[in-house]
């Protein structure tokens, strides 16, 4: 059972992931003044993992090249229309939603979206929005927006916001779970896959949220073989709710001090006082998440637990990436 776990994890590293990224940030020339926004980390690096899939909504709806430049603008209370700089009289806004409408296929094969910070239209938080005196910080790109909506459990990041290694690991995370979970609806979900999937990521999940892990674990309670597709829904999007908030090192140190208890009868009292001190060390940030995890594969290479060998916590993602080096 182990061994094919094994092969399973080395199949899926060979496997690029359908990622969708703006297109400028591949160094396509499509900016509203020729130019383009090329991100080395996430072209070269997360490239070799990711087959990422390039898309300008600004050059879909047919704005040329060069452009003029765009922006969110407020109309009234509530109202945010996107329109070019110079001219009010034009509106972007329905033609981007209906892009990312368009594009709706394509989307639901994805397992995550890399997007342009600061865009009106791909920007995924924070964009200005314009009115008669300042630009406040609180708008979302329209294709963003409408792609979000529509897919929200979809990962997504900012490239900005991809150089921070708490959440480039926490969007790198997600968008493997994903993956993970499209491969089990390919082959058809049951009753039986969905309860195997939630007890492989339940570590996964009591490192962001412990409560949330119980209310996912409600959630399958009433979960039957006539219902299983509907609950399978709600439990995706729950799941990937609580995935999107970071977690923490306080944690991680519970999570690893409860996969610490599936070691108490085997590990003799120095080992036992290793990993103790290890998790510790990790706690006061003195050691980066590797090292934990690092011995506690050690250990469990030694003395196997079926349940700990299947739990995508131990492995989440391929080594090399390293992401847990930095977090
Ligand atoms: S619309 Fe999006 S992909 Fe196109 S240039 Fe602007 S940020 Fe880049």
């Amino acid at each position: 059972m182990i061994a094919e776990e094994n092969s399973e994890q080395i199949e899926e590293q060979n496997i690029k992931i359908p990622v969708g990224i703006s297109s400028c940030l591949l160094g396509e020339k499509v900016r509203y003044d020729g130019g383009h926004k090329n991100n080395s980390y996430v072209g070269k690096t997360l490239g070799q993992y990711f087959d990422l899939q390039a898309f300008c909504p600004e050059l879909d709806i047919g704005l040329g090249m060069p452009r003029k430049p765009i922006r969110l603008s407020r109309k009234g209370s509530d109202v945010i229309r996107c329109i070019p700089v110079d001219n009010p009289e034009l509106d972007f806004t329905d033609a981007l939603a209906k892009s990312a409408n368009e594009k709706k296929q394509w989307h639901s094969n994805l397992c995550g979206y890399i997007l342009k910070k600061d865009s009106p239209s791909c920007g995924m938080e924070r964009v200005k929005i314009w009115d008669d005196v300042m630009p406040i910080r609180e708008g979302v790109g329209i294709y963003a927006g409408k792609m979000m909506e529509n897919f929200p459990y979809l990962p997504v990041e900012e490239e900005g916001r991809l150089g921070d290694a708490v959440l480039r690991e926490n969007f790198i995370q997600r968008v493997f779970i994903m993956r993970r979970w499209y491969q089990l609806k390919e082959q058809g979900m049951t009753l039986n896959d969905l309860l195997n999937f939630h007890a492989r990521h339940k570590l996964i999940v009591m490192s962001h949220n412990q409560n949330r892990n119980r209310e996912l674990g409600q959630l399958l309670a009433a979960a039957r073989k006539d219902n299983v597709l509907e609950v399978a829904e709600e439990y995706l999007l729950k799941l990937m709710r609580a995935l999107k908030i970071p977690a923490t090192r306080g944690n991680h140190v519970n999570t690893l001090q409860h996969i610490q208890g599936y070691l108490k009868k085997p590990l003799g009292a120095d080992d036992k006082l290793e990993l103790t001190e290890t998790v510790e060390k990790y706690r006061l940030g003195q050691l980066p998440l590797i090292v934990p995890i690092t011995l506690l594969n050690h250990f469990f290479r030694k003395h196997p637990d079926e349940y700990i060998a299947n739990s995508w916590y131990m492995n989440p993602y391929p080594e090399e990436m390293s992401l847990q080096n930095h977090i």
